[in-house]
This record gives C-alpha cells, sequence and structure tokens, in this order.
C-alpha cells in the first residue's frame, strides 16, 4: 500500500524540483474540511487548498452539477459553438460584481489567465501600456502576472527579469510602517520619476493581499486610488482570485471597500475545485476587445461552469456569506485571545473569513522559523495550515465556510496547543 514516504520518493523521481510541497502529505480522498492521506490518517483542511474550497471539498451540490453536466456535454470550446452554463455563469456573476454600472464577463481556467486577460482589456481600452503593481502583491507565475507579483524569491528566482512597464507602488500596512499616505506618494513618485500618468493603462490590487499577508487595503486607500485613476483615465483593477466567492464576508471584498473597481478578476473557490476563472467588468469596459481577441480553447468550460453553478447555489442555499461573518468571528476571538497569551502573536486581522495571525518578536523581528514549527506541529496533530507573508511569518486560514463548527473548534484548539508547546 502507498505511504506519504515512498509517494514522496516517486515525486522527486518524476516531478520539477520546481513544483514544492508545502506539507510531505499525499491525499487520497476528501470530503467538506476533511482530508485522508494515502496511509488513511485523517486531517482538518484549514487551508481550502489556497482560497478554493469556500464550500467544502466535493459539496455534494457542486459533485451532483457536474455529474449532471458530464451526462450532456464536456467540451464545444465556447468560442467554436456556445453552451448555456458559460452564459449563465457570467449573468450571476455580473449580477454579484461590485458597484451600479452594467457589467460583462468572460471566462478563462486560471487565476493567472483571469489576470492577463483584464490587462488586456485594459490596454484595449486604453491604449495604453503600463501598469501599477503593489509590493507584496501576488498575481500570478505567468510572465506578465510574474511583473505584477511583488515578491521575487521564490517566484521569479532565477529566471531574469519580466516583461516591462510594470511600477512598483507600496501597499499601504500600518504595521510595517506604510500609512495610507505614503502608499499614495509612492504612486504619485511613480508619475514624477517613472512613468507619465497618461501611459497608465492600470493599477491593479488586492482588496485584501493574499500571499502577501493578509493585509486589508484600509478604505481611504481604495478611495485615493479611485480618484486617481478617474483622474488621468487610469483603470483600476481589482484582482479578488483569493478574496472573492465568499470568503470575506460579501461575494467580492469589494463590496465592502466603498468604490467600485473597473475590472475585477476572480477564480480559486468560484468553482470548488474545478478549473474556472474570469473577469467582470464595466460593460463599455469589456467589449473594448474584439470578437475574437479574448479566449482560450478551456476557458469556460461546461464542467467547471456547471461547478460554479452548484457553488452559487451552494451560497444561496446554506447563506454562506452570513457563515463567513460567522467563522470570521470565531476565528477572530479565539485568535484574538490565544495572543494576549502569546506575546508572539503580534497580529491577528482579516475581513470576513479570511483570517490570518502574524508571528513577531518583543524586538520587532518577524519570525518564519517559528511559524514554519506551527504550521509543521499543527500537521502533526492533524490541522493543515499554510503560511503567507513577506517574511513568512503569517499564518493563514482558509478553512470552508461549510466547515461544522466542532471541527472548527478543534483546529483552533490545535493551534492553541501548538503555541503552548512552541511558543
Ligand atoms: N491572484 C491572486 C490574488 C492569487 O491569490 C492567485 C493565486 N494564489 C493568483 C492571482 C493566481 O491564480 P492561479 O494560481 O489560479 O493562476
Amino acid at each position: 500500500s502507498k505511504t506519504n514516504a515512498g509517494m514522496i520518493e516517486r515525486k522527486n523521481q518524476a516531478v520539477a524540483r520546481g513544483v514544492g510541497l508545502a506539507h510531505p502529505l499525499f491525499i487520497d480522498s476528501a470530503k467538506n474540511a476533511t482530508l485522508t492521506d494515502v496511509e488513511g490518517r485523517k486531517f482538518i483542511d484549514f487551508a481550502g487548498g489556497i482560497a478554493v474550497l469556500n464550500t467544502g471539498h466535493l459539496h455534494d451540490t457542486v459533485k451532483q452539477a457536474v455529474a449532471e453536466q458530464l451526462e450532456k456535454l464536456s467540451h464545444t470550446c465556447f468560442m467554436v459553438m456556445g453552451y448555456e452554463p458559460y452564459v449563465a455563469v457570467c449573468e450571476k456573476i455580473n449580477a454579484l460584481a461590485t458597484g451600479p454600472s452594467a457589467k460583462k464577463s468572460a471566462l478563462f481556467t486560471t487565476g493567472a489567465e483571469a489576470v492577463e486577460n483584464a490587462l488586456k482589456v485594459a490596454r484595449a481600452h486604453t491604449g495604453r501600456t503600463g501598469v501599477i503593481a503593489f509590493g507584496a502583491g501576488y498575481h500570478g507565475r505567468t510572465l506578465a502576472t510574474l511583473a505584477l507579483t511583488g515578491k521575487i524569491a521564490p517566484y521569479s528566482s532565477g529566471m531574469g527579469l519580466m516583461p516591462g512597464d510594470v511600477y512598483r507602488a507600496l501597499y499601504p500596512c500600518e504595521m510595517h510602517g506604510i500609512s495610507t499616505e505614503e502608499a499614495i506618494a509612492s504612486i504619485e513618485r511613480i508619475f514624477k520619476f517613472d512613468a507619465e500618468a497618461c501611459n497608465i493603462a492600470a493599477i491593479i490590487l488586492e482588496p485584501v493581499q493574499g500571499e502577501g499577508g493578509f493585509y486589508v487595503a484600509p478604505k481611504a486607500f481604495m478611495a485615493a486610488l479611485r480618484e486617481i485613476c478617474d483622474k488621468h483615465g487610469i483603470l483600476l483593477i481589482a484582482d479578488e482570485v483569493q478574496t472573492g466567492a465568499g470568503r470575506t464576508g460579501t461575494f467580492f471584498a469589494m463590496e465592502q471597500m466603498g468604490v467600485e473597481p473597473d475590472i475585477t478578476t476572480f477564480a480559486k473557490s468560484i468553482a470548488g475545485g474545478f478549473p474556472l476563472s474570469g473577469i467582470v467588468g464595466k460593460a463599455d469596459i469589456m467589449d473594448s476587445i474584439a470578437p475574437g481577441g479574448l479566449g482560450g480553447t478551456y476557458g469556460g468550460s461546461p464542467t467547471a461552469c456547471a461547478a460554479a453553478l452548484g457553488v452559487l447555489q451552494v451560497f444561496e442555499e446554506e447563506q454562506l456569506l452570513d457563515r463567513a461573518k460567522v467563522v470570521g468571528t470565531t476565528l477572530r476571538d479565539y485568535l484574538t485571545n490565544l495572543s494576549q497569551q502569546h506575546k508572539v502573536i503580534a497580529d491577528v486581522r482579516g475581513l470576513g473569513a479570511m483570517i490570518a495571525i502574524e508571528l513577531i518578536d518583543e524586538q520587532g523581528q518577524p519570525q518564519p522559523e517559528l511559524t514554519a514549527k506551527v504550521v509543521a506541529k499543527a500537521r502533526d496533530k492533524g490541522l493543515i495550515l499554510i503560511s503567507c507573508g513577506l517574511y513568512g511569518n503569517v499564518v493563514r486560514i482558509l478553512v470552508p465556510l461549510t466547515v461544522p463548527d466542532a471541527q472548527l473548534q478543534q483546529g483552533l484548539d490545535i493551534i492553541s496547543e501548538c503555541f503552548a508547546e512552541l511558543a
């Protein structure tokens, strides 16, 4: 029978080492918030496949939607012949997207592909090529998105410089000394020193930085960005690949930010584990590209769209936006209490159920080693966590919103035990 060690040996032989593995585990099956590895051991999943499983692993409704679709059709290529699920997903996303403007959408496969296409629309609409992105932002691993991703190691180490016309501004983060004013000033400096505003097509940001450490953009910052964009004819792109699909307590996080973005990207939890991404934006902007200029063989595939429709049904039937608020409050209260016992937990933050803790010692030094130890010990005790952050010192929680309360509590108790033993 298979073992984790045996599978890791096979992986090391067969898979390029650049494809890392955060945990030395191979998973055989999963249901809702429970994973079972190839040795039959069960784990509680607080990582959700990096924000993909807001409706849990293999939700019955999602499974059924995909199974029904598989009885009918798996592929035509939407650019060749249409099928209803694609249009139905776009209609629903248009209705859920932030702000009053009429919306249109287009579907793709991965988050990075959605970001790439947002850039294409912004270029076509503005006739400009420049983009402003933020330090510690994460937008993907393709070449254009790596250029936007504001962290070199490990994402682009050894790969040379990425495609140009990207300018880096500072993301506001009070706890690391960057005020909203300073972040805005960093954009004004770009206009002064690097690139005229009339050459910038878009400003792209995550409303809550995901990989970068779960830092929430202040509303005042969003308002200032919107103002800069309007003043200079620049598009505001909200990358909601990680924050979207209900994680933050609203379907899109921008709903809580007080401004309407021009284009929003989505992926991950939108289809509960099936590969689907997309962009939704103001209809006139989205129509900037002529027929044939957007697409991809598998973009918005019938099974992925069926899964997304299943996910959206689960959100309605189980009122998962409300559930996200409850899960978020539970996480925040528990971890805040824990931070009072362990000073190394310097911050508990997030939006809705997108919650993280940041580990910093009394001298103000980030604690990536302790973070790694907490993650490893939690795993040994049966809880899957993942870290993030520019300094690798943030433990982030992306537990399925469908997690049973008892299991949520069990996971939190494991985190508490880890700190009691390590900190
Ligand atoms: N944007 C954001 C905000 C993300 O968090 C991610 C994935 N972590 C991506 C884009 C890229 O998505 P994918 O890995 O599906 O290409």
